[in-house]
């Protein structure tokens, strides 16, 4: 026999009284936490087909309408941007010839799923391949930082990867790197040099030009005070 008590917790409803029979099964009246009292069959409370007082379903069904909604405007942004000439990264997407080859929502979901963080993106593999379910991925933003476009190729000591890779396996920021090189630096300097030993910056970029005519001086003097 099945025992019920004042205070028993199931899942969101804890127990208060017993409330009726009905059909042979006990009813009992429990406080769901978000404040509604009610009185629920037992046998459902204790299998946990009732877990709320229908305060959890609602919830759960908000949730998934809210994560459906957020891919179906990523679908869409892509449309926009393959074949919307008036939105502004047409032509890098449409005007390049990029096409999205998912011809609805539904086929776009099934091949990709939910993005697993919010800070994940669709990202394109190949850079002037289309929209499919071959060419992309969820990418976070570094990761598709080292697989765009711009992405200056840099061969040094027999290995050639994109700027940003070299940065990270120097330990430095992609915008230090490009600082030196862009400061006419030497692979070699701009790769091993420590950030802000003599003569540097903050950002780690050489600033005492007199000393080495070859690198350009770009920062600029302290503008004098009137
Ligand atoms: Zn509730």
């Amino acid at each position: 026999m099945l025992h019920f008590e004042k205070g028993m917790r199931f899942n969101r409803l804890v127990l208060i009284s017993f409330a009726y029979k009905k059909n042979e099964v006990s009813h009992w009246t429990a406080r769901c936490d978000c404040g509604t009292i009610k009185a629920y069959s037992v046998y459902k409370m204790r299998s946990g087909h009732t877990q709320s007082c229908g305060c959890l379903h609602k919830e759960r069904i908000r949730t998934h309408n809210q994560t459906k909604t957020n891919l179906y405007y990523r679908y869409h942004a892509i449309l926009h941007r393959c074949n919307n000439p008036d939105n502004i990264y047409y032509k890098n997407y449409g005007g390049r010839g990029i096409k999205c080859l998912w011809e609805t929502f539904e086929e776009f979901a099934n091949d990709m799923g939910q993005p697993p963080t919010p800070k994940h993106t669709l990202d394109r593999i190949d850079n002037d391949g289309h929209y499919c379910k071959e060419n992309c991925r969820w990418a976070t933003r570094f990761e598709q930082s080292i697989n765009t476009r711009q992405n200056r190729l840099i061969t040094h000591d027999g290995k050639t990867q994109c700027l940003a890779l070299w940065a990270k396996e120097y330990g430095m920021t992609p915008n230090m790197l490009r600082g030196r090189l862009q400061s006419g630096w030497t692979m070699e300097n701009a790769l091993t040099k420590k950030p802000r030993s003599r003569g540097f910056n903050r950002r780690g970029v050489f600033v005492r030009a007199a000393d080495f005519p070859n690198s350009q001086r770009r920062i600029s003097e302290p503008t004098p005070t009137p």
